[in-house]
């Protein structure tokens, strides 16, 4: 590697990386790596914004539907009494299962009930959503 850096020292036209486009171009060559290298570090900060934001928005889903518990029932697709029912405004209710994922919501218990039935089958999962 050393004797490769000393050898490009002396014959920089034929290092592979002086080269753009065909061209010989050690400046413009070492501006777009700087480049790259800027870009790498948005799109970095960037990346650790949106998984902080999506962090703090399960949290905060958490956190409200735990304000929001009104009922575990039975699973209307596995059966298990993992259905939990959350009042998360006046009239929006929403279903979830605990196990199977299932899930439905309406503008009462009943409606949530209703859309959560209507779902058995369709393979649905609320976490998927929450993991995106
Ligand atoms: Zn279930």
């Amino acid at each position: 590697m050393g004797e490769w850096s000393e050898y490009f020292e002396d014959f920089p036209e034929e290092n592979p990386a002086n080269w753009v486009n065909g061209k010989f171009n050690p400046a413009l060559r070492e501006q777009l790596n700087k480049e790259a290298t800027q870009q790498e570090a948005a799109n970095s900060e960037i990346n650790n914004l949106i998984a902080k934001a999506k962090e703090a928005r399960k949290a905060k889903s958490l956190e409200r539907k735990a304000n929001a518990f009104v009922v575990t029932e039975d699973c209307p697709q596995c059966g298990l009494t993992e259905l939990k029912t959350y009042k998360l405004e006046q009239d929006f209710y929403l279903c979830e299962c605990q196990d199977c994922g299932i899930y439905g919501a309406g503008s009462t218990h009943a409606e949530a009930l209703a859309s959560t039935c209507s779902a058995i089958g369709d393979g649905l999962d609320w976490r998927d959503e929450m993991l995106d």
